[in-house]
């Protein structure tokens, strides 16, 4: 089955705005899918609902065939999830940042050493392990973001325009890295962008959705993209 499936979603929120519309969506195995429209048109609110973040109004979502809401302790290690803002903690070493998810699952400090420092290795940040967060560049707090995500090695990435606050050069730089992380590793990744260039270069499926009222207006999937 699917990874995540969703048949007919529709949120409202509960100050009457409707966010989402029918979108129905099937979510394979090492697919990178992409969200791609304006500003407002209810990606934000697709990609929360699969997190698990916000409930869903109408219609249905199944995690591997199973009805969402019924497997929250299995999503949680199953997902990673990264936002536009790298979210570390200020008081925390890089290494300890990165064990986070881990440790609130119980692992220990000493017990996920080897771990941690494989997600760093994979953003290319060993050498910044024993680092504070604020000692490091915009770019290089994101590679932390997504190593902490990745650490519990999810079978699904959710990343909500996780680079539209860095400057070209190092948007680029992560887009190449990513794409190389996800061939090696291969989970799936859900991509929120307003970027048609980040869309077209990153995914295989590209969910094309306009504003009033947040709709699915086309997907188009890219056989041979850049070569993979
Ligand atoms: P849910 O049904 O998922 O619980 P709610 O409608 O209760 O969502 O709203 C969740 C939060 O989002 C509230 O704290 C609210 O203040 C905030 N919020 C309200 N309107 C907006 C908006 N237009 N954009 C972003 N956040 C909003
Ligand atoms: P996008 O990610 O495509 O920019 P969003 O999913 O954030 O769009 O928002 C879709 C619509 O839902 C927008 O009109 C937004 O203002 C509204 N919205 C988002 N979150 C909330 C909320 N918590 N409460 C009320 N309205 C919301």
């Amino acid at each position: 089955p699917p990874l995540v499936s969703l048949r007919n979603v529709s949120k409202r929120f509960a100050n009457g705005t409707l966010a989402l519309q029918g979108m129905s969506l099937d979510v394979g195995e090492h697919d990178f899918i992409s969200f791609l429209g304006p500003s407002g048109c209810g990606k934000s609110t697709a990609l929360r609902l699969v997190a698990g973040l916000t409930r869903l109004s109408s219609g249905d979502m199944r995690w591997s065939a199973t009805p969402a809401g019924t497997v929250a302790g299995k999503i949680d290690r199953d997902l990673g999830f990264v936002f536009q803002e790298p979210t570390l903690m200020p008081w925390a070493k890089v290494f300890d940042n990165v064990w986070l998810p881990l440790k609130l699952t119980g692992v220990s400090r000493d017990a996920a050493a080897p771990v941690v420092h494989q997600a760093l290795e994979m953003v290319g940040l060993s050498r910044f392990a024993d680092v504070y967060p604020r000692e490091l560049s915009g770019g290089m707090k994101m590679r932390v973001s997504i190593a902490r995500a990745l650490v519990t090695r999810p079978r699904l990435l959710l990343m909500d325009e996780p680079f539209a606050a860095l400057d070209e050069m190092t948007r680029i730089k992560l887009n190449n890295d990513l794409l190389s992380i996800w061939r090696e590793h291969r989970f799936s990744v859900i991509f929120v962008t307003h970027s048609v260039y980040e869309s077209v270069y990153l995914s295989n499926r590209i969910v094309v959705m306009a504003a009033r009222p947040g709709r699915v207006i086309d997907e188009i999937r890219i056989e041979e993209p850049y070569p993979r």
